[in-house]
């Protein structure tokens, strides 16, 4: 019959709809962890782990930074929207650059560590 045959066809539409929203998602995935692992790397962080970040009143903590991870804060590339601990308050946090920083500096934000999830 004919109805059959047009359900098959469009069976067969909308499965390769589906394999190309998938393939779509994964490559935006992919960039995102590609950009954020690029912008680590620039600022001497290698692939990311535990990094200095500095918030938006200029209060310098380690927090765990994975590309294209995260549970704890919101996410804008190399920027994120999370709690500091240091000032107790809710700040945009960016990674500091490696060679920016003193020892002074990594010992402070070293002890002001965050809770050890991405
Ligand atoms: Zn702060």
């Amino acid at each position: 019959m004919g109805q059959d045959g047009d359900d098959a066809q469009g069976g067969g539409l909308e499965r390769r709809g589906r394999r190309a929203r998938r393939v779509r998602l994964l490559l935006i995935a992919v960039a995102a962890f590609a950009r954020e692992a690029i912008g680590l790397r620039a600022l001497g962080w290698g692939l990311g782990g535990r990094v200095i970040v500095r918030c938006g009143q200029g209060h310098l903590f380690a927090t765990i930074w994975i590309p294209a991870a995260s549970v704890k804060s919101l996410r804008f590339g190399m920027r994120r929207f999370q709690r500091c601990p240091v000032g107790r308050h809710w700040t945009i946090v960016t990674p500091v650059r490696v060679s920016e920083l003193s020892d002074d500096d990594r010992r402070a934000a070293a002890a002001n560590r965050d809770i050890a999830l991405p």
